[in-house]
């Protein structure tokens, strides 16, 4: 087997994770080379993270100049948000303005495939190189450093890996973690569906509760860059590969968006949403860093998913780059330090998309009376309304310990 002496970084995965954690890395001067398991010519296209956190852009900005312009003006700012209760509108506010500071705004709707190609873009241009369909399938770590096998049959020896390769993490099996946790008692058809030309629903979120249209399933709609994303949580009993037929997904967005919308499905699948974490996100040599889903899983709600693992990228590179400067037992400190705060937030942003499940889930009786009172009060009071606007995604706070970001 040929040996390779690669940059002092080695990275597994190409996806927003690994490629914000080389960027990173490079705006610290460190060079990395990425191992993506995927052909260059992949399909990125379904439904993924769309709603990418104005804390994120700065990230993205601090560690690529320029990035966050780029998924600002591609991505849209939905002004409204809009709650329904069972066929009656409960609260509505349109905001005049984006938000954020400066020229960054609140968020950016946008498909998580733009975003990649994006990154992707400043990847090349900072003269990162990326191995395409190069899995990683081995790890051996020491004192030393770390020894990566790729499947092209070829060994690289680097001083740090970090496992950026998503919810299968070789890498996290490699180094032994375990990978832990529940999965949510409802699935979610989630569908996108592509604009129309002329009679267009308005850019607004909306969430309908028990809608009377979908026989009383909960629906949510969000508008991103060419596209709404539509989510429909199912009944217990319902079979949601029966749902996602497709008759039965044109009648849904017959009934729910109009006629107008019923042929452009253009992705449509049904999740059980899994909230798990890595019992560590460190090997036992300090010389292994996992982070985004090869270290957390959460459900969407809250949009946390996309959000925290970018701030895992650029803590991780914090790390490393203290860490490179540093003498032996200093240097694991630093290491040690990356875990326990990004498991801290892990933690913290699983609790919190964890609340906005079991609140959607509706099986803890004193949230349903809530929910039943706040749509009643909701006539007489503003805050009402808020409160069920408000409540399906979950808390807005960060976690205690975050350097960037929010999440
Ligand atoms: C319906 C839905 C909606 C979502 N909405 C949002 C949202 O609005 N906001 C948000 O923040 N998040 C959202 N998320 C979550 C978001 O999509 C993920 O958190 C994000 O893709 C995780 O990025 P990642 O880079 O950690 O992992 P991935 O995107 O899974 O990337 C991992 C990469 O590693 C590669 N790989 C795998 N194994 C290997 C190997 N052995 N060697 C080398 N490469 C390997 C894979 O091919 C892949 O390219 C949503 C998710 C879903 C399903």
């Amino acid at each position: 087997m040929s040996k390779f002496t690669a940059d002092p970084v080695l990275i597994a995965g190409a996806g927003p994770t690994g490629i914000s954690t080389a960027l990173a890395l490079g705006a610290r001067g460190i060079p990395a080379t990425i191992f993506e398991a995927d052909p260059e010519d992949r399909d990125r296209s379904g439904s993924r993270a769309i709603y990418v956190h104005g804390s994120t852009l700065r990230t993205l900005d601090k560690v690529s100049p320029g990035l966050a312009g780029k998924l600002v003006d591609e991505g849209l700012v939905w002004p409204t948000r809009r709650t329904m209760w069972r066929g009656k509108k409960v609260f509505e506010r349109t905001y005049d303005n984006p938000g954020g500071s400066g020229d960054i705004p609140h968020f950016s709707s946008i498909p998580q495939e733009t975003t990649e190609e994006y990154m992707l873009e400043a990847v090349d241009e900072a003269g990162i190189d990326i191995h395409w369909d190069c899995a990683v399938e081995a790890v051996d770590t020491s004192d030393d450093g770390v020894r990566v096998e790729t499947s092209d049959g070829r060994e690289w020896d680097a001083r740090y890996l970090v496992g950026a390769d998503g919810g299968g993490s070789t890498v996290r099996k490699e180094i032994g973690a375990s990978f832990e946790g529940d999965q949510s008692d409802n699935s979610f058809i989630i569908a996108d569906i592509d604009e129309v030309e002329e009679d267009q629903w308005p850019l607004e979120r909306l969430f309908h509760y028990d809608d009377p249209q979908v026989d009383g399933r909960n629906v949510m709609l969000v508008p991103f860059t060419g596209a709404w994303r539509l989510d429909i949580q199912c009944h217990e009993d319902d079979d949601p590969d029966e749902l996602i037929k497709d008759e039965k997904m044109r009648e849904f967005v017959r009934t729910v968006m109009g006629e107008q919308y019923e042929e452009n499905v253009s992705w449509v699948s049904s999740y059980r949403f899994l909230q798990v974490m890595a019992d560590t996100f460190v090997d036992e040599h300090r010389r292994v860093l996992l982070a985004g889903e090869a270290a957390h899983l959460l459900a969407p709600f809250g949009a946390r998913g996309m959000n925290s693992g970018i701030a895992d990228a650029d803590e991780a590179a914090g790390a490393i780059a203290a860490a490179i400067g540093a003498n032996r037992p200093t240097a694991r400190d630093e290491i040690e330090l990356y875990a326990a705060r990004r498991e801290a937030a892990a933690e913290y942003n699983l609790k919190a998309a964890g609340t906005a499940l079991e609140y959607l889930q509706g099986d803890n009786p004193i949230t349903n009376l809530r929910k039943e009172a706040a749509a009643v009060l909701a006539d007489y009071f503003e805050l009402a309304g808020e409160y069920l606007d408000d409540a399906p995604y979950g808390p807005h706070t960060a976690p205690p310990i975050v350097t960037t970001g929010n999440y």
